[in-house]
């Protein structure tokens, strides 16, 4: 079993590098044409990079899986037909093209298309977003690749892939993928590596009441409930906040290069997004993080394509969780 989930880890992994290599196809985000991105109102922007990466992804996948396997992607062809349109499909097309994969239009939309299950709480499923932080990736900020494989409502294998983070905090940003199988551990390795390039363990870094807080946050959510949150941590230690695009926010609590990572739901009754956590909390628990929703509950990932019994994240280091439930009234 454990072989297993360390076999698929590496099919997460090497979906993750093709979605990278294409979204990287693209070229610079601030010099996308209008028609390459779509607005998805509430849901935010998705680019041709966002869709590219799917594509890719999916693709790798099925070769490593086989082509009946089940994955839960955020891009859908409907809103790709609604909001993009065949200008938007021809970009993907010419995009995949220069990372290497030729497709027609008719392949790309059935990949595309082919990242529709519905998930739950039976049988193995992928959770698949081929650019987590779009906004982030827009602006020059963090992004994600995140790929995670659930068995039965729960993750046991995944890969997150920031190309603009490096394998050292203190490097520029190379490239990095952290990968996860449940039960074996976290590590991370450089992006751009061929496969059996070095990989190093990833380990949270134990926190004690007194020591600071690296406090991890999104760029994008509003002031005020960032404030709200920094205010309220601040009663077990001084917060230093880390304000990051994307699920890269799990992997810095994994290495160590922040404490914590909490994510109230922007609105009441908004349930978070399968892809938007599978891979990440793997990642972050098998580092020794503990992972909850906002009260302090197992996140329930066996729910569908939204986690309909969870409410927000709070990922925290060891040492640290308790204290920041409490802290933060959870
Ligand atoms: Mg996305």
């Amino acid at each position: 079993m454990s072989e297993d989930f360390l076999r698929r880890m590496h099919h997460a992994a090497a979906a993750a590098r093709a979605a990278a290599a294409a979204i990287a196809a693209v070229g610079d985000p601030v010099r996308l044409a209008a028609d390459s991105v779509m607005d998805k109102g509430a849901a935010g922007p998705a680019t041709v990079a966002d869709l590219a990466g799917q594509v890719a992804a999916i693709r790798a996948l099925r070769s490593a899986e086989g082509p009946r396997c089940r994955i839960m992607a955020e891009e859908s062809l409907d809103e790709v037909d609604r909001l993009g349109g065949d200008a938007l499909v021809e970009r993907v097309v010419r995009a995949l093209q220069d990372a290497g994969l030729a497709l027609s239009r008719d392949e790309v939309r059935d990949t595309l298309a082919a990242g529709i299950d519905a998930g739950g709480a039976d049988g193995e499923c992928w959770a698949l977003d081929p650019l987590d932080g779009t906004k982030g990736y827009l602006r020059g900020g963090q992004f994600a690749i995140a790929v995670g494989l659930l068995r039965d409502g729960v993750p046991v294998a995944g890969a997150v892939a920031a190309p603009r983070l490096a394998v050292r905090s203190t490097d520029a940003g190379a490239g990095v993928v952290f990968l996860a199988a449940a039960g074996q551990g976290a590590w991370q390795e450089e992006l751009l590596a061929a496969s059996g390039g070095a990989r190093t363990p990833v380990r949270a870094r134990p926190w004690s009441r007194g020591d600071a807080i690296r406090l991890g946050g999104s760029v994008e959510r509003a002031h005020s409930a960032s404030d709200a949150l920094e205010a309220a941590a601040s009663a077990l230690g001084p917060v230093v906040p880390v304000r990051v695009d994307s699920q890269a926010k799990y992997a810095l609590v994994a290495r160590g290069d922040a404490d914590a990572y909490v994510r109230r739901s922007p609105s009441p009754g908004y349930r978070e997004c399968a892809w938007d956590h599978v891979a990440g909390a793997l990642v972050a628990r098998e580092a020794g993080c503990t992972v909850t929703d906002v009260h302090g509950r197992p996140m329930d990932f066996g729910g569908g394509r939204r986690l309909a019994a969870s409410e927000g994240v709070l990922c925290a280091a060891p040492g640290l969780h308790a204290a920041l439930l409490a802290a933060l009234g959870g």
